[in-house]
C-alpha cells in the first residue's frame, strides 16, 4: 500500500502545506508518484512519443563493416602522409564489396558506404584526388591514415545498450531502432488521464453565453499539453457544483483513470463543492505554494474499487492552470510515464524589462524570446501578466522564471527562461 500524503509530508523537512515552495512540490511528488507497471509491444511507426520500457542491447554491430564515408579512392593509409601515385585495380560499391587483393602500389574507386576492401583503411575524396588513366596521384600531406573511414561499431557496438529503458522515442530514437532491424519495440502503457472542469459559471463549447459566465478555456489548454505529453485523455467535460454530479465524476474517473486532472475550485475562498468532495473521496492535501500564479493546489488520490488515481487539482485561473501545470504535473506525469527524469531546459536571455519581485516565491512571466543586434537572447515581457490572461500565453514564447530566493531583475540582466517549444 502506497504512504499516505500525512507519511510522505513527514519524511520532508520543513513541510508546510499552507507555504510551499516550487522545489518543495517538486519533492513530495517525486515520493508520491511511481512509473506505471507494464509494458505492451507496439510496431515502430507506432512508437513515436512513447517510452521505451526495457533497454535495447544491440544484436549486431552498426556499421557492421568498416566503410567509406565519401566516394573516391580507398588505399592503405600505412605510407601516408607522403605522397603517393597509386594505379585503380577495381570498384567497390555500396552492397556491392570488391573482393579482390590489393597489392602495394594499388587502389580501389570506392562509393559512400562501400565496404573497405581488405587491408584498405583510408579514403581520398574524389574531388582531392588527381585521376590520371587508370592512375591516382595524392598530394604530400594531403591525408592521414584512417581519414574517411568510417569504422565498424562507431554507431553501436553489438552486445552494447543502444537505448536504455525511459527513454522517450523521438524521431532519432525510432531511426535507431530500425537501424537495429526491429520492427518492433516494448514500450511502457500510456497513462489514462480523466479531466474536467469546475465552476457553475463555466460554459461548455455550444452552450449559449450567459451574463456572468465564461466558456470552459482550460479543458483545451489540459487536453492539448496531455497530448502532447503523449498521454490518452478522458474528457469529462464541465461538471457543476453539485455533491451528486461531482461525486459521479471523480468516482467514474478514478474508475478508469491514472490521473485526474480538475480546474477550478480549489482556491482559499472558494464556497463551493468540489473541495469538500475531493477530500471526502480521497486522501487529498491542499496546498499553497508560494508561487505566481498558481498558488492554490490540491494534490493527493482517489481509491475506487481496487484502484487509485493520482489527484491534481489546479487552480482555475487559466494561466495558472498552463504554470502549474508544466511545473508540477508535467515531470510527476512524467515519472509515472517511466520517463527518466530530465530538469527542463532553461535558456539564459537578458531581461529587456526590470521584472519587479520578492525573495521567497517563485514567478512565471510570460515572455518572448528573441535575439538582439549582438546575437544575444534577449526576453521581453507580454504586457499584462494577469493569471487569467490566457492570450499572454499565446503571445509568448516562454516562461521568464523568476526562482524563489530571486530579488528584482534590472534591464540587461539574465534570466532564465522555459521554452514552450513542443509543450503548448
Ligand atoms: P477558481 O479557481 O474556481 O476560483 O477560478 C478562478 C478564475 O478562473 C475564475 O475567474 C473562473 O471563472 C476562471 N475559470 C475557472 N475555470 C475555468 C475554465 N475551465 N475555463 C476558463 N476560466 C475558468
Ligand atoms: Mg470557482
Amino acid at each position: 500500500m502506497s504512504e499516505t500524503l500525512a507519511q510522505i509530508g513527514e519524511q520532508l523537512a520543513g513541510y508546510d502545506p499552507q507555504s510551499l515552495s516550487a522545489d518543495a512540490v517538486l519533492t513530495f511528488l517525486e515520493h508520491m508518484v511511481k512509473p506505471l507497471a507494464g509494458a505492451e509491444t507496439v510496431p515502430l511507426f507506432q512508437a513515436l512519443d512513447r517510452v521505451l520500457a526495457a533497454d535495447v542491447i544491440s544484436p549486431f554491430s552498426v556499421p557492421p563493416h568498416d566503410n567509406s564515408a565519401m566516394d573516391g579512392y580507398a588505399l592503405d593509409g600505412r605510407s601516408l602522409p607522403a605522397a603517393q601515385n597509386l594505379q585503380v585495380v577495381g570498384t567497390a560499391l555500396a552492397g556491392k564489396a570488391w573482393q579482390g587483393e590489393v597489392r602495394p602500389g594499388q587502389c580501389v574507386k570506392i562509393m559512400t558506404g562501400a565496404i573497405m576492401p581488405q587491408g584498405l583503411d583510408t579514403v581520398i575524396a574524389q574531388e582531392l584526388a588527381q585521376v590520371q588513366g587508370d592512375r591516382v596521384h595524392i598530394a604530400a600531406g594531403l591525408l592521414q591514415a584512417g581519414d574517411n573511414r568510417r569504422l565498424c561499431g562507431e554507431d553501436l557496438m553489438a552486445g552494447q545498450p543502444a537505448l536504455l529503458a525511459g527513454t522517450r522515442l523521438g524521431p532519432a530514437a525510432c531511426g535507431l531502432l530500425a537501424s537495429l532491424g526491429l520492427a518492433q519495440v516494448a514500450v511502457r502503457p500510456r497513462l489514462k488521464v480523466a479531466y474536467f472542469s469546475t465552476g457553475d459559471e463555466i460554459l461548455s463549447l455550444g452552450e449559449l453565453p450567459r451574463e456572468g459566465a465564461v466558456y470552459d478555456s482550460n479543458r483545451y489548454t489540459v487536453h492539448g499539453m496531455l497530448t502532447r505529453l503523449g498521454c490518452e485523455v478522458l474528457d469529462m467535460g464541465v461538471v457543476r457544483d453539485d455533491p451528486a454530479l461531482l461525486e459521479g465524476a471523480f468516482r467514474q474517473a478514478a474508475a478508469q483513470a491514472d490521473v485526474i486532472i480538475t480546474s477550478g475550485g480549489v482556491s482559499v475562498g472558494e464556497a463551493d463543492f468540489t473541495k469538500a468532495m475531493m477530500k471526502k473521496l480521497g486522501d487529498v492535501a491542499f496546498w499553497r505554494i508560494a508561487m505566481r500564479p498558481g498558488r492554490p493546489m490540491a494534490v493527493g488520490r482517489i481509491a475506487q474499487g481496487d484502484r487509485s488515481a493520482v489527484l491534481f487539482g489546479l487552480p482555475g485561473n487559466p494561466v495558472a492552470v498552463m504554470v502549474t501545470f508544466l511545473a508540477f504535473v508535467r515531470p510527476t506525469l512524467q515519472r509515472m510515464m517511466g520517463l527518466t527524469p530530465a530538469p527542463l531546459p532553461l535558456l539564459k536571455a537578458r531581461s529587456q524589462a526590470v521584472l519587479r519581485k520578492k525573495p521567497g516565491r517563485t514567478e512565471y512571466q510570460r515572455g518572448i524570446v528573441s535575439r538582439n543586434g549582438q546575437g544575444e537572447l534577449q526576453v521581453s515581457l507580454t504586457g499584462n501578466q494577469g493569471s487569467g490572461v490566457l492570450s499572454s500565453m499565446v503571445q509568448a514564447n516562454g516562461l521568464i522564471v523568476l526562482h524563489h530566493a530571486q530579488a528584482t531583475t534590472q534591464v540587461g540582466e539574465w534570466v532564465d527562461v522555459m521554452m514552450f517549444d513542443g509543450h503548448i
